[in-house]
């Protein structure tokens, strides 16, 4: 056998001309949408106003397990794909572990992260449509600046809320984001009847992403041609973002690694699902036998303390009911410097998989995370960002279970993406302010009271 280099990297051919749809191998489905009027299932139709036309047909597909990629998508996605497959011998080494690790590295772009390659489908399918102009909401603010970057790269006009508190610890977001064109609003704001509702209820409030996401729906849905996009959690952002364990899946069988382990930060769940996807395809056809865990943090413990039901994606109460893995929509999550990994609820998908068995999860405080950070910066060169951190806490745990017992596990983790936007963060660390915020049952039962009672 070859000897694994530390990079692994394909040719542009050798990138997926499909995305991977594993709804088509899942023995059961997520639960549909619900119209929280009627609580009937949503029909495309009613869905088409408020999301592109395509993005809801293929939110809707249960049936193609590979769907194609157009050329006007991998025309983007050629500008920063493929990514590395990494071998961390580096880290290996500081550990002493026999366990061999390998991450999968989507950091190496503008935005920062994993997400630009969900926003270049959509933009692109919005374009295709004739929509003259989208809106979205962002947290830690890789979402608006994937999507800036995309709407200025096809040319739409872009609408973006970030959360108040995010948009005054990253100033620098704010700045990227209208550098490529994007208008961008702290939210709550005084521009939207539930931002400013929002305000009156709850005055001094940093907002939150619940809230963002009403504001940028109130405001797509007061427009004329105008659609609103979402950087995560739906079951097609989930498919754009398979093309990370698509190119996994090809590095991995050209050099003959077979991963035990397969580990990802979950926030929304859409980096984690992509990741997976393709091997979990695997795993349900009785293929292989992989471990998936993923990790979140303990200040917004969707999957590890929240309750398997239908509930509103957003805090104003204007999404269909969604089944996941909630906190309710109501949640406030205390402040953590992982700021994509905030949100109250979870991908349908991976809630539906984590419900039957296939995933596990685990939750991790933020100074843990910071020092594995740290650590992982030190031996591998790459400053990671916060909410990839969970990940590489993940990893290291794994590893370090394999120094005890002696096992030479393969273990893979999805690197989402770098830091360099969270020095506010860094800075917490290094001088040692850094306060892990664990919400209490009684602070979850709050959440737990804004979840509907629809009886189901
Ligand atoms: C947004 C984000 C996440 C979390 O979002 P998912 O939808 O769960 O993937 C993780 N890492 C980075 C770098 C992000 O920007």
């Amino acid at each position: 056998m070859e000897k694994i280099p530390y990079k692994i990297y394909l040719s542009e051919e050798e990138m997926p001309k499909h995305w991977y749809n594993v709804k088509a191998v899942m023995k059961e489905l997520p639960d549909p949408f619900l119209h929280p009027g009627t609580l009937q299932p949503m029909t495309a139709d009613e869905l088409k106003p408020i999301f592109c036309d395509e993005l809801v047909e293929q939110e809707m597909n249960t049936k193609d397990e590979y769907i194609p990629i157009p050329e006007g998508v991998t025309e983007y996605y050629r500008m920063y794909r493929p990514s590395p497959l990494v071998r961390a011998y580096n880290l290996e080494k500081q550990l002493g572990t026999p366990a061999k690790i390998y991450f999968k590295f989507e950091g190496n772009n503008t935005s920062g992260s994993h997400k630009l390659n969900s926003a270049a489908a959509q933009v692109f399918y919005a374009k295709q449509q004739g929509i003259e102009s989208l809106t979205t909401e962002t947290g830690a603010g890789q979402w608006g600046s994937a999507l800036s970057m995309a709407c200025a790269y096809y040319g739409v006009p872009l609408d973006v809320f970030m959360v108040k508190i995010s948009s005054e610890q990253k100033p620098y977001r704010k700045v990227l984001m209208e550098t490529y064109g994007a208008k961008v609003h702290a939210s709550p704001s005084t521009e939207t009847a539930v931002g400013r509702r929002i305000l009156e209820e709850n005055p001094g409030t940093g907002g939150s992403l619940g809230c963002a996401i009403s504001e940028a729906l109130e405001t797509a849905m007061s427009r004329k041609n105008c659609r609103y996009v979402l950087g995560s959690v739906l079951d097609h952002v989930i498919l754009h973002q398979t093309v990370i364990g698509l190119e996994t899946q090809t590095a991995c069988e050209k050099y003959g690694i077979k991963p035990d382990v397969i580990i990802g930060c979950v926030g929304g769940g859409s980096n984690f699902g992509g990741l997976i996807a393709p091997f979990m395809g695997g795993r349900i056809k009785g293929e292989n036998n992989i471990e998936f865990v993923g990790i979140e943090p303990a200040s917004c413990p969707s999957l590890t303390r929240g309750r398997y039901a239908y509930d509103f994606g957003d805090t104003g109460k204007m999404t269909p009911l969604i089944r996941m893995y909630t906190l309710g929509s109501g949640f406030m999550p205390s402040p953590n410097h992982a700021g994509g990994l905030r949100y109250h609820g979870m991908s349908p998908i991976v809630s539906k998989l984590y419900h039957d068995g296939y995933i596990t999860a685990r939750s991790v405080e933020q100074s843990k995370v910071f020092d594995v950070a740290s650590i992982f910066a030190k031996c591998e060169g790459i400053l990671p960002a916060p909410e990839s951190s969970h990940a590489i806490y993940g990893a290291v745990e794994e590893a370090l279970k394999c120094k005890e017992t002696g096992e030479e596990k393969t273990i893979l983790f999805g690197l989402t993406g770098t830091g360099y936007f969270d020095m506010t963060a860094y800075m917490n660390y290094n001088s040692g302010n850094m306060v892990d915020h664990i919400p209490t049952d009684e602070d979850l039962e709050k959440g737990f009271a804004t979840i509907p009672d629809i009886g189901k």
